[in-house]
């Protein structure tokens, strides 16, 4: 299936089987991003956790294990 990112309007074909095309056509509200997008996405979130606007919980085995 042909599929349009969101962003940058790029089409790509993903597989009619894959995970991403069920989503899609499960929930067509689902937007597609492709690969460049998502991945710039994703640093933009890892950004986000260096600068500490996302909270995580620290694991406490960490601690425990020094
Ligand atoms: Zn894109």
């Amino acid at each position: 299936m042909r599929v349009k990112c969101v962003i940058c309007d790029k089409i790509e074909s993903i597989e009619d089987e894959s995970f991403e095309a069920k989503r899609l056509r499960n929930r067509p509200i689902h937007t597609y991003l492709c690969n460049d997008c998502s991945s710039r996405i994703s640093e933009k979130t890892k950004a986000r956790i260096d600068t500490g606007n996302f909270r995580f919980y620290r694991t406490q085995s960490e601690k425990d294990e020094w």
